[in-house]
């Protein structure tokens, strides 16, 4: 079997008119612009490339954005006071902290980021959401996990019922990753550095979610014949190309739906 790729592109532009559509409508119904904050500390090349876009998409769809940069010498207090005025600021009804944040402040992450109020909490990391997350009740989510579901469920690929291996167990990716799946009816087992028998587990999965962050990890002999493979990792390998967890050229060869990379989730996301 050659698996159908799932190209994050085509799910991207489905998402995109999907928000553009839900702004109008917001704006037309009720006269509200929906406003997205994302506050930057500091010059992590990377992390301004993220922004950027961000702000780019706002502006394609009809959001108003505003991109708050603070310097790299940014206390916890100045930084929480910012997130305090944006909670009081009725234009914006999302707040995002981009990550990672300095070396000074990064011990107080889950200060910083309880500080959002949980219904502006666009990355669903707040203590609420992740509550209401795990007792199935409506909150926000983090984007990863639930652009994957998105994707399963945009493609047709049926997730009741099933066998589904989630590898990695971070709280960005993996644990909501299996949360969502178990809410959509799927059996989970949710693996890590520790689990015994891993490649066992994974070859008997229907549904397997690679977030590990390491190059080729998932090999062709843990991918069930016909089984759905998506790969949320980023990686190098050694020559410096970027790559999933997944040995894509193998896995390719087994699963009836996969994700490459680049090109999967990470555009969809
Ligand atoms: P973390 O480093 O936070 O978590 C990695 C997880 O992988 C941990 O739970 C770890 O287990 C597990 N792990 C590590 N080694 C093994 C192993 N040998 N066997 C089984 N499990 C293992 O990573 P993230 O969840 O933040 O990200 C994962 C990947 O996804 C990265 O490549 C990242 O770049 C990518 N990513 C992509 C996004 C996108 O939009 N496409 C968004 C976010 C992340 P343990 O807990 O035991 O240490």
């Amino acid at each position: 079997m050659t698996a159908r790729i799932l190209e994050g592109k085509v799910f991207a532009q489905a998402f995109r008119e999907d928000a553009q559509k839900k702004a109008a409508a917001l704006q037309e119904k009720y006269g509200v612009q929906p406003g997205l904050a994302v506050i930057i500390v500091g010059s992590n090349p990377a992390s301004q490339v993220y922004v950027r876009n961000k702000h780019k998409s706002c502006e394609a769809l009809g959001i108003y954005s505003e991109v708050i940069e603070m310097p790299e010498t940014t206390t916890k207090d100045e930084l929480i006071a910012k997130i305090d005025a944006l909670n009081a600021d009725v234009k914006i009804h999302g707040i995002l902290v981009q990550l990672p944040l300095p070396e000074q402040i990064a011990a107080h992450e889950s200060e910083i980021l309880e500080r959002i109020r949980p219904e502006k909490d666009v990355d669903g990391f707040h203590p609420v959401n992740v509550g209401r997350l795990v007792t199935g009740e409506p909150g926000l989510v983090p984007c990863t996990p639930f652009g994957c579901l998105r994707m399963l469920e945009l493609a047709g690929i049926p997730i009741d019922g099933q066998r589904a291996v989630v590898i990695g167990r971070s709280n960005i990716v993996g644990k909501p990753a299996a949360l969502l799946l178990t809410a959509n009816n799927a059996t989970v087992t949710l693996c890590h550095s520790k689990t015994r028998d891993l490649k066992a587990k994974c070859a008997a999965a229907d549904i397997i979610v690679a977030a590990i962050g390491k190059a080729g990890f998932v090999t062709a002999d843990m991918v069930k014949e016909g089984a759905v493979v998506i790969d949320v990792g980023i990686n190098r390998n050694a020559e410096g190309k970027l790559c999933g967890d997944v040995d894509f050229a193998a896995a390719e060869q087994k699963a009836s739906f996969i994700t490459p990379v680049p090109g999967g989730v990470g555009l969809m996301t």
